[in-house]
């Protein structure tokens, strides 16, 4: 049972939102942005935010070439260049607001393998290009096979290399700290180890209940407007979502003396994706060789995959390198029939801004401020 003074201080809020990965933190700061004198409450479940936003790769990028061809087939031209543009809009707003000292932001580019399976893709250089041009003056992909060996790559297995300029790498926890200490800063609450169990959007305020594990009687929060930023985790308050978690594996090396390469880099229509972390080694993926095991928001190690990232990267990208795995680590991912996020209003008083697949870093921020748009 809740006191007075704890019903008088810290129960009603304008805003609540569930979730404080990107999405929940930049829904929260683009709130206050817009209106500074609002009471704004953030309710995340884990001690830390524990999804996607804190586990990731730290790439900031917006497709690579083999995966926006795919995604075109799926979504069509228009739709994908809108979909790149809010990646790419996504990405000014987060460098803007923390700023590139504070997210060790780098842009050394981005590149993608090519092996024999893919090189019919690279006669479509043009026309992707082309479609991108509203978005970008310059080309976006072009072909460098040379740096392939400079790089150190398993010539047998890389045929070509491409490269983009736009994209760049952040460091991911220093992202998310940014974003908790500027949350703070601006007044926006934030109670961890929080987890909602449902919502009644039925009376005028909506009644948010949280779990309690100190009395076990829930407790009920009352807010104006609710956001739901819960990514892969939608389906046990809002069910029927077109939602699937898909868990991600990432592996970090010790530091590699004399590593030869510096950017982010996308093999395989990006279901593998490596890039170097000061001269470690961050390589994550190969969901694709276990999509029904990997549909899952477990955070456990899929012992294949990790035995199939370690042999990439001793027969691909390190083949003459000695190395050590530090570190593995699994997080989790949302995806759908298609790569656009769920950003939609639920009822009048209660809005989705989740599903936000593999890119998130980049569309995360300005999927907050769509919502903070759409929730006043
Ligand atoms: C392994 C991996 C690598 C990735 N690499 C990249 C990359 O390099 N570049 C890139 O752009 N993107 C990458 N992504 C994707 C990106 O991290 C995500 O798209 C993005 O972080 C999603 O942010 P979010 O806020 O929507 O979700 P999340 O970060 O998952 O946040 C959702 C939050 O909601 C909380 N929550 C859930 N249910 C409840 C509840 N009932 N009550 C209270 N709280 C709740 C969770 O604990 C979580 O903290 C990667 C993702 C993974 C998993």
């Amino acid at each position: 049972m809740l006191s007075y003074w704890e019903k008088e201080s810290f129960i009603n809020y304008d805003y609540v939102i569930i979730g404080s990965g990107i999405v929940g933190l930049s829904t929260a700061i683009s709130l206050k942005e817009r209106q500074p004198t609002v009471r704004v409450l953030v309710l995340e479940r884990g001690i830390l935010p524990t999804g996607a936003s804190t586990k990731n790769a730290g790439f900031a990028c917006f497709g690579s070439l083999t995966e926006l061809l795919a995604d075109i087939e799926i979504l069509g031209s228009e739709k994908t260049l809108e979909l790149v543009n809010e990646r790419w809009q996504g990405l000014q707003k987060l460098r803007s607001r923390i700023g590139d000292e504070a997210l060790d932001y780098h842009g050394f580019g981005g590149y993608e393998l090519i092996r024999k399976a893919e090189l019919p893709y690279i006669e479509q250089i043009d026309k992707v290009n082309e479609l991108l041009k509203p978005i970008f003056k310059d080309p976006v992909f072009s072909l460098v096979n040379k740096k392939s060996k400079a790089f150190g790559f398993n010539q047998k297995e890389i045929k070509a290399l491409i490269f983009n300029k736009y994209e760049g790498q952040i460091h991911t926890g220093k992202m998310m700290r940014s974003l908790l200490a500027i949350a703070q800063q601006m007044g926006i609450e934030i109670l961890t180890g929080a987890e909602v169990i449902s919502f009644d959007d039925s009376s005028t305020r909506v009644s948010v209940q949280v779990k309690n594990t100190v009395t076990q009687q829930p407790v009920e929060f009352k807010c104006g407007k609710l956001a739901i930023c819960t990514n892969a985790f939608t389906n046990q308050l809002v069910p029927n979502l077109d939602i699937t978690p898909g868990r991600g594996i990432v592996l970090v090396t010790k530091p590699v003396p004399n590593l030869p390469f510096k950017g982010v880099f996308h093999i395989d229509k990006g279901y593998y994706y490596f890039r170097n972390e000061g001269n470690r080694v961050i390589l994550g993926g190969g969901r694709n060789l276990d999509f029904e095991g990997e549909n899952t928001a477990e955070f456990k190690i899929n012992e294949r995959i990790e035995t199939e990232l370690k042999r990439q990267l001793k027969e691909i990208i390190l083949p003459d390198v000695p190395f050590e795995v530090d570190h593995v680590w699994a997080g989790i991912m949302a995806f759908g029939a298609n790569k656009a996020p769920i950003y939609k209003a639920h009822s009048e008083k209660v809005f989705l801004g989740v599903r936000l697949g593999g890119m998130g870093v980049a569309i995360g921020s300005r999927m907050g401020e769509k919502l903070a748009e759409k929730m006043l």
